[in-house]
């Protein structure tokens, strides 16, 4: 029985993750998680699962839901907040696996500290990896901690990585569905609204991930994830748009043999392969093999998309460039969410941002939150400039 942290236990993947928990009581039980700021599902998830310890995001939510479960007459449930709260979660002592699923920068703290715990962690927040790839994986090495990636295409390059060593490797693919934009002309772009951009053809997640995958920047922030998890330069590292979401991504070793992995569109998958690791369990994800009568390839197109062009170029940029990336993409996200900056531009936002970026390589993690806080202000800074223009 493996003893599981979950770090964004309310969200997509987090939700998830406990399902695996329910439909694999002999083998996982979630017993410490950390929630943001949905309290009406942070108090089902105590009830259900009767955590040691729950974190939530801020101090007046931790004592609203530690009166909520008092009134309801659960007991022995610890609950605490914000990063330190998090920490704690990922850090407690008789936690054998850490799921980290919380969204962006928020989750790295945390991430890191499990690491330096010794935890074995299923790493599905990509954000972490993307800003301090570098010193997680040097930790992590350290300390003999086994990285399983959830994200599905790096779960699938670990799965395809089994079949040989790391010199037979010659380069990988990350698929990428296209998201819902994949057809439309770019002189449309400009007028994309949120709910159009949060509708994901073939992948239900959380806000932030869907607007990237519909600006196809997730797929640069994995770009730079497999760099980092698999250690490949960028160029070894290709896309191609493949819109059944039916081969996660593949490995191409040196002899011409290419190694795809395939199975059914749901995250359950990953996360059951990650947290089993390195055994396999038998599951109720069945791949219904008619979906392999069709199965299409494209390039990217780098002009529609802006977003991989940039992570491409910040991936051979710097560290910092990177951190940029992800901190720029957040805050216009967000700006493009509440309807006050274009779709497009998210992506110049970002190229500004970039360009403003100086190259350097941070050495501690507080060095990175650092970075990640002027790149944050400079996003910010470019959105109301332009919007002083624009107005
Ligand atoms: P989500 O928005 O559904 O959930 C995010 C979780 O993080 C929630 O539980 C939220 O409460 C928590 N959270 C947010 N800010 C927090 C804070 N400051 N402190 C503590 N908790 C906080 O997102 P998701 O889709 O589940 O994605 C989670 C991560 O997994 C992201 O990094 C995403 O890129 C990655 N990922 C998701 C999918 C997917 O299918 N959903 C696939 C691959 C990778
Ligand atoms: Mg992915």
């Amino acid at each position: 029985m493996k003893k599981i942290a979950i770090l964004g236990s309310t969200g997509s993947i987090g939700t998830s993750t406990l399902s695996i928990c329910e439909s694999h009581p002999e083998h996982f039980h979630p017993i410490a998680l950390a929630a943001g700021s949905n309290l009406a599902l942070a108090f089902e998830q105590c009830v259900r699962w009767r955590p040691q310890v729950i974190s939530i995001s801020t101090e007046a939510l931790a004592a609203e839901l530690a009166a909520k479960l008092k009134a309801a007459g659960v007991i022995g449930v610890e609950v605490v907040h914000g990063t330190a709260g998090t920490v704690r979660v990922a850090t407690l002592p008789e936690v054998d696996f850490v799921v980290a699923a919380i969204v962006g920068v928020a989750g790295l703290e945390a991430t890191y500290a499990a690491v330096l715990a010794g935890k074995d962690i299923g790493l599905a927040n990509k954000e972490a990896l993307v800003a301090a790839g570098d010193l997680i994986l040097a930790a992590a090495r350290e300390r003999g901690v086994a990285l399983l990636p959830i994200d599905s295409e790096h779960n699938a390059i670990h799965q395809a990585l089994r079949a040989g060593t790391a010199n037979e490797v010659k380069q990988i693919w990350l698929t990428a569905s296209g998201g819902p934009f994949r057809n439309t002309p770019l002189a449309d772009f400009e007028h994309i609204t949120p709910a159009q951009a949060l509708k994901h053809p073939t992948w239900v997640m959380g806000q932030r991930i869907t607007i990237d995958s519909a600006t196809m920047l997730n797929k640069g922030l994995e770009i730079i994830e497999a760099c980092r998890l698999f250690n490949l330069p960028p160029d070894r590292v290709k896309v191609t748009v493949h819109p059944q979401s039916t081969i996660h991504s593949l490995v191409e070793y040196i002899d011409g043999s290419i190694l795809a992995q395939i199975s059914v569109t749901n995250m359950r998958l990953p996360i059951l392969y990650a947290m089993a690791y390195p055994e396999r369990l038998s599951s109720d994800l069945i791949f219904d093999m008619a979906a392999l009568a069709q199965l299409d390839f494209q390039q990217p197109d780098l002009e529609r998309f802006p977003c991989l062009r940039l992570s491409y170029e910040a991936a051979a940029a710097s560290q910092a460039h990177c951190i940029a990336l992800n901190a720029a993409d957040e805050i216009a996200v967000a700006s493009f969410l509440k309807g006050e900056l274009p779709f497009l531009g998210i992506p110049r936002t970002i190229e500004r941002v970039l360009a403003l970026t100086p190259s350097t390589s941070p050495a501690s993690i507080q060095e990175v939150l650092a970075l990640d806080q002027h790149a944050r202000q400079q996003a910010r800074e470019v959105i109301a400039q332009n919007q002083a223009v624009t107005a």
